[in-house]
């Protein structure tokens, strides 16, 4: 048996069980799914990006590079503007923000190192 127990969202009866992937109230006989939970609590935990400030930062955002940077030879002087972001959901060698910069073509930026415009 599993010993957990999970409270019922309906009538917040301690004795909810787990019946395949469906929680089961014996109180009212609700029902509810066992994995939304579960999903639910892992994205708002996932993907929270924050610049140099803690700011937070989204997909498309414009920011600027608040160090200077050297990237595969070629320098990024601080002050630089990037234009619509992406936030990597896996980071590449540190690395959180993917973005294209004029001259430069496409870069791996820290989201460490910028602030959000
Ligand atoms: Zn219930």
């Amino acid at each position: 048996m599993n010993d957990k127990s999970f409270s019922c969202p309906v009538c917040q009866s301690p004795f909810g069980y787990l019946s395949g992937i469906f929680l089961i109230c014996p109180e009212c006989a609700h029902e509810w799914s066992h994995e939304e939970n579960i999903s639910l609590e892992s994205t708002e935990e996932k993907s929270t990006f924050y610049d140099a400030h803690g700011t937070p930062l989204q997909h498309g955002d414009s920011v600027k590079v608040i160090k200077y940077l050297k990237v595969g030879g070629e320098t990024i002087k601080s002050g630089t503007k990037v234009k619509s972001i992406r936030l990597l959901d896996q980071a590449v060698d540190g690395h959180d923000i993917s973005c294209k910069i004029e001259g430069l073509g496409s870069i791996y930026l820290k989201s460490s190192v910028v602030k959000k415009c």
